[in-house]
């Protein structure tokens, strides 16, 4: 029996292995499992060339746990190897620097095991002792048994194996137990190596017999050798695609698309990505990409591989050319891996521009599923931008589908204001809108329908990009005012009538929490609501990113919603409203305004002899005055309110043209809607 050192300069790589690699211990079973797959494809190539003229038989992958010996297995009939083999692959494992290296890298052990080749090393992660039985498939050569024990020590002598192929033994150590469960060994064979292109069989399957889970004589076969990113397209149907993506998420519902990726040049990349059904954000999860690296399993995190936009799909991507051990820092900056994620951003424009034109019905069906993705890359991605520019889709609210360019042949000429800017009407609320869709309707007008997730930064965007272009909601004020074809006409009112009636509206204005309202006046057409409520664009686009951003924002997110409840002087009811009012209150306010008159000339003549002079030349019998002068005036002002709310309060019209306001803009509610609906009987 031979022994000897391996051959490593370090003195005893095995506790830098124990120590740094621990928190990633559990891929030792995927190094295992894809050497043994290794071995055995090798033997099927050196079959098909004719260099290996024995039977292939039976070449499934086996592991298996024996919990009584402490051991886990994983056999598998492939090349085996000789002894000169065993003192060339395994005993020397030739690098240098190896502590400056494990130091710089030592929380990524994926980065370690990459550099020093130490596959097979990393059993000793969760082993006091390895053992390889090997018998290789050449003639005339003895089977060997390796055994270390995790110092730099090793036995190698021959053996009996009656079997071609190797079986590497694990005796697993005290601190990994847990290995020896076949429930953890299931989940990790399913995470690793579930696409692995050889048959991997953990046991045999079981079945429920007699109230007893019973072994069958099948074998558990724990991978699908042949998924369907390794076929041809043109092998596959629709129903493939589907199936395929169940094995992915069994759980999910059946996708939107697919993308078939398969590149060979400038690198090799195969792949499906399927853009998912999303009903809602708890749907929207990252990491339903893996990534594998010639079918084995490397990681779902792959956020440096796949624009971030496209983390959202789920699917598959399979790459030689990313290696497969390592770091994240270094995918960030390798070069391949940039062109992989243009290559996938084009490829995914691509299929969308295609199914665009092919099946436009289909592509617009599918819309309202879609365009989170197809939004949240074009407001990302400026490249995706223009990909996508062509076959993004705005709806309007009759379900109406239209390309940007389709869009702005239909409103660009109609809806373009006095300034000659376009005006983009939309709405995000049918219900809640409904009133100020049709008064646009009826105007000739269309109107979006903008209530998607992103919609609000969307909004944004395209008013960016498209000229003299602005999106402005209908609720937002007079579908006259949104958009201004001439001059408004201008409102007839003296300022006392204008004083009478603010206060006459905001007297009976009801208190809703958070909400602040100002009453405006327009003269509109005299067919036009007597009383209508908007909120202004600017102030609610602030609130709304605030809601979404916070931080800076967060200022106008605190603000009360401001409302203008505008009153149409041109309507009927509103002209005979301020007729009763100055019939009824003309004679009680007029002397209330005489005086407030006469007070504000006194004052006015007081500041006049004051203009110039500095606060300490003015006597003070005059500022005193002044100040008296002003207690008067606010004094009779309020007798002046008085009056007109009195009115107001005794006015049932007021209140109920306020009403029907609020009804029309869904901010009726409660006990406020009761009242409204008691009273209208009392008026017909
Ligand atoms: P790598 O697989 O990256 O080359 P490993 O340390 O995992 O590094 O393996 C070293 C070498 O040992 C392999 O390249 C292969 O030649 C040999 N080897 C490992 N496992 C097996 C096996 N099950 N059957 C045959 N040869 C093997």
């Amino acid at each position: 029996m031979a022994k000897g050192n391996i051959g490593v300069t370090s003195d005893n790589i095995f506790p830098i292995i124990k120590k740094f690699l621990y928190s990633d211990h559990e891929i030792f079973l995927r190094e295992l499992v894809s050497n043994a797959v290794d071995a055995t494809q090798k033997l099927k190539t050196l079959a098909a060339v004719g260099e290996f003229k024995g039977e292939l038989g039976d070449l499934t992958v086996r592991v298996s746990v024996d919990k009584a010996k402490g051991t886990l297995t994983i056999s598998d009939r492939g090349i085996g190897m000789t002894a000169e083999e065993i003192e060339k692959y395994i005993n020397q494992i030739a690098f240098s620097g190896a502590e400056e290296f494990v130091e710089k890298y030592k929380n990524d052990a994926q980065a370690i095991i990459g550099h020093f080749g130490l596959g097979f090393y990393s059993s000793f992660m969760v082993s006091k002792q390895v053992e390889i039985f090997t018998q290789s498939h050449k003639e005339d050569t003895t089977a060997q048994h390796w055994a270390c024990d995790g110092s730099p020590e090793f036995s190698l002598e021959d053996t009996i194996k009656a079997d071609r192929g190797t079986d590497i033994v694990l005796h697993i150590d005290d601190e990994n137990q847990d290995f020896l469960e076949e429930s953890k060994i299931q989940e990790l064979l399913t995470k690793y190596c579930k696409f692995l292109p050889i048959e991997i069989a953990f046991g045999k399957k079981k079945e429920w017999k007699d109230g007893k889970n019973v072994e069958t004589d099948q074998d558990n076969i724990i991978n699908n050798p042949n998924p369907a990113w390794t076929r041809k397209p043109a092998d596959l149907t629709d129903e493939d695609y589907a199936n395929f993506y169940r094995e992915l998420n069994p759980m999910g519902e059946d996708p939107l698309f697919h993308i078939h990726l398969n590149v060979d040049y400038p690198f090799n990349l195969t792949g499906i990505l399927y853009f998912p059904k999303i009903k809602n954000n708890i749907d929207m999860q990252r990491n339903k990409i893996q990534l594998y690296c010639n079918q084995v399993y490397v990681t779902d995190h792959v956020e440096n591989i796949v624009p971030e936009y496209l983390t959202l799909l789920h699917g598959v991507i399979d790459s030689p050319d990313i290696p497969l051990n390592v770091s994240r820092s270094y995918l960030q900056s390798d070069g391949n891996v940039k062109k992989i994620s243009s290559h996938i951003t084009k490829k995914v424009a691509d299929k969308l521009a295609d199914i665009f034109k092919a099946d436009r019905p289909n592509f617009e069906e599918k819309w309202d599923n879609l365009k989170i993705f197809i939004q949240y890359g074009m407001l990302s991605d400026e490249k995706f931008y223009e990909r996508a520019e062509k076959f993004a889709l705005l709806k309007n609210v009759d379900s109406k589908y239209f390309t940007f360019e389709e869009y702005k042949s239909l409103v660009g000429e109609n809806q373009k204001d006095k300034n000659g800017d376009v005006i983009y009407l939309y709405a995000n609320n049918l219900d809640e809108q409904f009133t100020y869709i049709e008064h646009a309707k009826e105007k000739g007008y269309d109107v979006l329908l903008m209530d998607g997730q992103l919609d609000v930064h969307v909004v944004s965007q395209l008013e960016q990009k498209f000229e003299k272009t602005r999106f402005v909601r209908v609720d937002s004020d007079v579908i006259d005012k949104i958009i201004q074809k001439e001059d408004a006409a201008k409102v007839a009112l003296t300022d006392a009538q204008r004083d009478a009636l603010v206060t006459v509206f905001d007297s009976q204005i009801p208190a809703i929490e958070k909400t602040n309202f100002i009453v405006t006046f327009e003269q509109l057409s005299p067919s036009a609501n007597p009383v209508f409520i908007t909120q202004n664009e600017f102030m609610r686009r602030m609130k709304e990113m605030s809601a979404l951003q916070g931080g800076m924002m967060s200022f106008y997110g605190e603000m009360p919603d401001s409302y203008n409840l505008v009153v149409n002087t041109a309507h009927p009811v509103i002209e005979k409203l301020l007729s009763e009012e100055e019939a009824a209150c003309g004679t009680a306010i007029a002397p209330y305004a005489d005086e407030i008159a006469l007070a504000e000339s006194k004052k006015a003549t007081l500041k006049d002899n004051h203009k110039g002079k500095k606060d300490e030349e003015i006597p003070s019998a005059e500022k005193a005055q002044v100040e008296e002068l002003e207690k008067q005036i606010a004094e009779l002002t309020d007798n002046k309110k008085a009056v007109l709310k009195s009115f107001a309060t005794d006015n049932k019209q007021v209140r109920q043209l306020i009403d029907l306001a609020l009804l029309a803009n869904n901010m009726l509610k409660g006990e406020a809607l009761a009242k409204f609906v008691k009273r209208s009987v009392e008026l017909l």
